[in-house]
């Protein structure tokens, strides 16, 4: 019933010749298994990578050629910007665009996050779909629970599967869902040839999280919900922002010290990095992104906690304000 983890890195020819597994950078059958089931959860082909970084860092160099242009939704998370930036001295360009309205026509792929980390905004996918050249879709936040790109018109989707997919913080993995075919098998023969594999640890344990997926998202999107109304009531937050489903949030109070005195006197919410694990993680994201996001920006992650426990780690830590 549960599926088998086999760490092995090669498997015998049969009669001589290489079969369905023969050496695990190529595929392993944890692997397969796993690519399976979330290329079911999202109507799609899916290839694991070692990280969700590997797989964007995949995309842009396998469907891409030297000097083409990306254009990345403004606020997607800043590491994938940043993961651009550093392949610019290899010939990608990429342009920012606002993800509520239409791509820049002269882009060769398009790139939006549903809902952005962490100012939680969400793509036109009409737009995104209309405009000439392949779209995807990053739904790490949303999950296939909330949101299946594929059916709004998105070629391809990435899953930093670190966050819920797997969703217990003990794995790195990503993903990327293709609706095409040739996408898929040129991806493949990338990942093949560059060696981002994901391991079968990361696998299987991937695999375990997605036979939770649903119960933890539903739930972790119910608290979260709770929350974002009863922060848009407190005095001592600004701003709320919450796109009405998924278990991230960000608040903003006054500035960068209330934002430190906060995040440093949560007990229960863990002053951490990540999303999209059990545990609830809270931080402040000016320290990695200070040119786009306020200094009093708090990034919440909700958790399995129970909604009354969060909120009253909330409230304790506000009324240190
Ligand atoms: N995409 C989003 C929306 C993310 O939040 C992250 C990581 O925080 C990534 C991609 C990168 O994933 P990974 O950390 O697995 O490389």
């Amino acid at each position: 019933m549960e599926p088998p983890l086999d760490r092995s890195t090669i498997w015998a020819y049969e009669d001589g010749e290489p079969g369905k597994f023969y050496y695990a950078r190529n595929a392993h059958p944890t692997g397969a298994e796993a690519e399976r089931a979330l290329g079911e959860l999202d109507g799609g082909t899916a290839l694991l990578f070692a990280s969700g970084t590997a797989a964007s860092t995949a995309v842009v160099l396998a469907l891409l050629e030297p000097g083409q242009t990306v254009a990345l939704a403004h606020d997607a998370y800043y590491g994938t910007g940043a993961t651009f930036a550093e392949l610019e001295r290899w010939g990608l360009r990429h342009v920012l665009f606002d993800q509520a309205g239409p791509p820049p026509p002269d882009a060769d792929l398009v790139w939006v996050e549903a809902p952005s980390n962490p100012l939680l905004s969400m793509p036109n996918f009409d737009a995104a779909a209309e405009h000439p050249s392949p779209a995807l879709c990053d739904a790490t936040a949303a999950t296939p629970v909330h949101l299946r790109p594929l059916e709004h018109g998105c070629d391809l989707v990435l899953h930093s599967a670190t966050k819920y997919l797997a969703g217990h913080h003990d794995v790195l993995a990503g993903a990327v869902v293709c609706r095409s075919p040739e996408d898929a098998a040129r991806l493949r023969d990338f990942r093949t040839r560059t060696g981002g594999v994901a391991s079968p640890d990361a696998a299987w344990l991937l695999l375990r999280g997605l036979k939770t997926l649903r119960v933890r998202v539903e739930r972790q999107s119910d608290t979260a919900g709770q929350l974002a109304e009863r922060l848009a009531g407190h005095p001592r937050v600004t701003t709320v922002r919450y796109p009405g489903f998924g278990g991230l949030l960000s608040f903003d109070v006054a500035d960068g010290r209330a934002a430190r005195a906060v995040e440093t006197s949560t007990r229960l919410i863990v002053n951490a990095t990540s999303l999209g694990g059990v545990a609830s993680t809270i931080e402040s994201r000016h320290r990695w992104e200070p040119e786009r996001v306020p200094p009093g920006l708090l990034r919440l992650s909700v958790g399995l906690e129970p909604v009354e426990d969060l909120s009253a780690d909330l409230e304790r830590a506000l009324a240190t304000l």
